[in-house]
């Protein structure tokens, strides 16, 4: 089968040919109906060797959709034929995070080599993957799986932050959203849907800020040093109430600090490598920040009940595997609009 993957340091992502693999026990084989491309996949592709830890060769892919094709042995509850979303975040099943579904916050992972898809374990990025349990399985029933797919992760993972801020989202409060990429695009949808905040968007592109715009952002900015300086206006001099950083670089951390009103929350989602300095006058007084991971197993099947709604939907730019690679030089270049998938 067709493959998109990542075999040498420094080399970038390569479309090859290896064997379609079999299920083992308790697994479940997806014939792939898309895979979704993230920034983090250039995260771990831009790291050195001595710092990559996630094997070699890597299939690419930890957005996935398909329908279920073969099953292991001993699997119960998922129907061959069937359209489902792959829950990534894989966990242990049995601790106390995995056994409220926040298999994303599960300590014994990493200890027992438990990786999530296209993060270690082989990805989604082919023609075939192995799902190693019906649990991270969600039926996407009349979803479109490629407009879809991508809320396994830039809808799971805004989602998950938001939710954890919403008690700030108040009719009134203003919610700054820091990059409208993959994430940021439905994460502004997200804010629109389930709060009643008013929603500010920065970007370093103008062209999405436009994006922003068609996906309910009530204001925008361009993104650069005066940037927290207007946010300020927009927000009567008070800040906002709540800030996701879906870059992660220190320019947008550096905004996101002094953009935060009093007793506001900070939530850094992007793994840009910039750091926030924690002390006591390093923020507004009552300030909390937080580093989100990805999302939970309820969180999910709640994302993709907003796109049933028509409260969310992403924005697609379609590939095969003809143009994976090129797929990803776009998105490395900051050139895709929304969230590029491929289709096999
Ligand atoms: P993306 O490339 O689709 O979007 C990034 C956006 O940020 C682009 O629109 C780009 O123009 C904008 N941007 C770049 N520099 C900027 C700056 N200085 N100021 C304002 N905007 C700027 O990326 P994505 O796939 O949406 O991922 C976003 C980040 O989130 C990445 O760092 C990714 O690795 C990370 N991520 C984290 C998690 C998590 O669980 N915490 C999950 C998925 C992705
Ligand atoms: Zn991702
Ligand atoms: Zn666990």
């Amino acid at each position: 089968m067709k493959a998109v993957q990542y075999r040498e340091i420094g080399k970038g992502p390569e479309v090859v040919e290896v064997d379609t693999p079999e299920p083992g026990p308790g697994q479940i084989r997806l014939k792939v109906t898309a895979a979704g491309l993230c920034h983090s996949d250039w995260f771990l592709m831009d790291l050195p060797a001595d710092q990559y830890a996630y094997g070699l060769p890597l299939t690419l892919g930890h957005e996935i959709a398909g329908v279920a094709d073969k099953l292991g042995d001993g699997v119960v509850g998922i129907e061959v034929g069937a359209s489902y979303a792959v829950y990534g975040p894989w966990g242990c099943g049995v601790c106390h995070a995995c056994a409220e579904g926040k298999e994303n916050y599960c300590a014994r992972a990493a200890s027992l080599g438990i990786a999530p898809p296209g993060l270690g374990a082989p990805g989604g990025m082919a023609e075939y993957v192995i799902v190693d349990s019906a649990r991270h399985l969600l039926p996407l029933g009349d979803l479109d799986p490629v407009q879809t797919v991508s809320l396994t992760d830039a809808g799971l993972t805004p989602y998950h932050a938001i939710k954890a801020a919403q008690h700030k989202l108040y009719p009134g409060a203003f919610a700054l959203v820091l990059g409208v990429g993959g994430l940021g695009h439905v994460g502004v949808q997200i804010i629109r849907a389930i709060s009643e905040a008013t929603v500010i968007a920065v970007d370093v592109s103008e062209d999405k800020l436009a994006l922003a715009r068609e996906v309910g952002a009530h204001h925008t900015v361009l993104s650069g040093p005066d940037a927290a300086a207007q946010v300020r206006e927009l927000t009567g001099g008070l800040g906002a109430d709540a800030v996701f950083d879906f870059v992660g670089v220190q320019p947008t951390i550096d905004t996101a600090r002094e953009s935060v009103a009093i007793d506001g929350f900070i939530h850094i989602v992007g793994i840009g490598g910039g750091i926030l300095p924690a002390g006591f006058f390093s923020t507004p007084f009552g300030a909390a920040v937080r580093n989100p991971y990805w999302g939970s197993r309820s969180e999910l099947a709640e994302v993709l009940d907003l796109a049933r709604t028509g409260a969310v939907s992403v924005h697609v730019q379609q590939y095969g595997f003809d143009t994976a690679v090129e797929a990803y030089g776009r998105l490395h270049h900051g050139q895709v609009r929304g969230r590029a998938v491929v289709v096999p």
